[in-house]
């Protein structure tokens, strides 16, 4: 994509009244060359997650932050919005979507307004997930969200941080292991976000066997691949950082052989996807027969295993055999192997590989395929594409109901502004590469 079709790109808009939203993501894997047996969206589910972005601000600048260099000098959007940004996630993919809290980091919202839209989002019939850099996501905070119906934490954690006394990413697993104290037993899957970069990809076995070593509490080790966008000053790899690398270097980390080409999440390109189940250390490939993964893909597209606990998820299944012979047929041999593979009490450990796109370099068919969106006032747009010209949304003067003028999120105010500037960064606002630019700036006046 050029830089005219980036520029003049568009959120989605509404879907029309009748419109099957599973049917509509079918249509696009159709439209891209992506509908398969083993196509999860338009499926499974009408799109894999909606960003729902609550506050622009964070407490740490990474290395390789998505947000862009003015993000720090954005007012939180008004809860107003927030909430009619989640009922339109609603409108536009049905009950059930997959909605991540987010930001920035959505802990700097204030609290009371934090646990208003875990609580809306879950009573509008989502799914509400929590992204955080954990620093301020205490136990007693957790617990709050969970009671109003938060699903899922994500903590992100990894080496773009340069957290002070964490020199490397298996240094960094004590702090995993913190944080996972943290949420044990509140009712949350736990799930990991790591960053992969030219600087930890060697270190990535070390997080994948402390993620297997922690199969009991964790459920999700999600790893997004070194891109060029927003304002971090890492930029892009230098070529090393790719799916397949990864997904040797987990492999290696796991001590087994694991299946990251069986399901698809839209664009083959973008997401790779594996799940395993654990026991007493040994991992098992439950993606490794694509023929069986088309069975179960075909016979169980409405079961949201992952969200069930894992007694429900066999009990589904067994009724689905009992009920289904020509599926039990398929599935027994591959289901008895399996079996016979555990050494005790499994747990389902799933691995994830997210290749964002650099900003520069945006495939437009990977676009049109995109399952992860981002909620913006005017409607879902991909992740890499709001990313790409992410100014464009954050700096929009809003309309809100009942408010004369425009809502102004330089100053958080109603103004009459239709358009603001990009605003002055001051030392305060200057993050990633502009912080790096007034540091030295500064030293050097003092210098001189
Ligand atoms: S956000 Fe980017 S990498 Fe991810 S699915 Fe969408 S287009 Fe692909």
């Amino acid at each position: 994509m050029g830089a005219a079709e980036i520029a003049a790109a568009r959120p989605y808009p509404p879907r029309e009244a009748g419109d099957d939203p599973l049917q509509l993501a079918r249509q696009r894997m159709a439209a891209t060359g992506q509908w398969h047996p083993l196509q999860s969206m338009g499926r499974r589910w009408a799109i894999g997650c909606v960003a729902l972005e609550i506050t622009q601000r964070c407490n740490l600048d990474c290395t390789l932050c998505y947000l862009s260099d003015h993000s720090e000098a954005v007012k939180d959007i008004p809860l107003a919005e927030v909430l009619s940004r989640v009922d339109a996630i609603a409108a536009q993919y049905g009950p059930g979507t997959e909605v991540q809290v987010t930001g920035g980091d959505p802990t700097l919202r204030a609290r009371d307004e934090l646990v208003a839209i875990v609580r809306y989002v879950a009573e509008a019939g989502l799914y509400p997930n929590l992204f955080t850099n954990g620093i301020k996501a205490t136990r007693d905070l957790l617990r709050d969200l969970a009671r109003v119906g938060l699903r899922d934490v994500a903590f992100h954690i990894d080496t773009t941080q340069n957290r002070k006394g964490f020199a490397d990413e298996n240094a960094l697993n004590a702090l995993r292991a913190e944080y996972i104290a943290r949420a044990r037993g509140l009712g949350l899957r736990i799930l990991f976000n790591t960053t992969v970069h030219d600087g930890n990809l060697a270190e990535i076995p070390d997080v994948a066997r402390f993620m297997v070593a922690q199969a009991a509490d964790v459920s999700l080790a999600s790893f997004q691949l070194q891109a060029a966008t927003g304002r971090g000053v890492a930029g892009g790899s230098e070529g090393l950082v790719n799916s397949t690398n990864v997904a040797r270097q987990i492999q290696r980390g796991a001590g087994a052989r694991i299946s990251f080409d069986t399901p698809f999440a839209g664009h083959g390109d973008c997401n790779r996807h594996a799940l395993t189940l654990v026991s007493r250390g040994r991992v098992v490939d439950l993606y490794d027969d694509k023929p069986v993964m088309a069975a179960i893909m075909a016979h169980t597209a409405e079961m949201k295993f992952e969200r069930m606990p894992a007694w429900r998820a066999a009990a589904a299944i067994g009724w689905r055999l009992l009920t289904r012979p020509a599926f039990a047929r398929a599935m027994l041999p591959w289901g008895l192997r399996k079996l016979a593979a555990l050494r005790g009490r499994p747990h389902r450990l799933a691995f994830f590989i997210h290749d964002f796109m650099d900003a520069g370099a945006l495939d437009r068919c990977r676009i049109e395929a995109c399952v992860f969106m981002v909620q913006t006032a005017d409607g879902p747009i991909s992740m890499c594409l709001h990313n790409a010209k992410r100014d464009d949304f954050i700096l929009q003067p809003l309309a809100l109901p009942g408010q004369a003028g425009m809502w102004n999120p330089l100053t958080g105010q109603a103004s009459t502004e239709t358009r603001v500037t990009n605003p002055a960064i001051t030392a305060k606002t200057a993050k990633g590469r502009v912080r790096v630019t007034h540091v030295r700036k500064a030293s050097w006046k003092e210098q001189s």
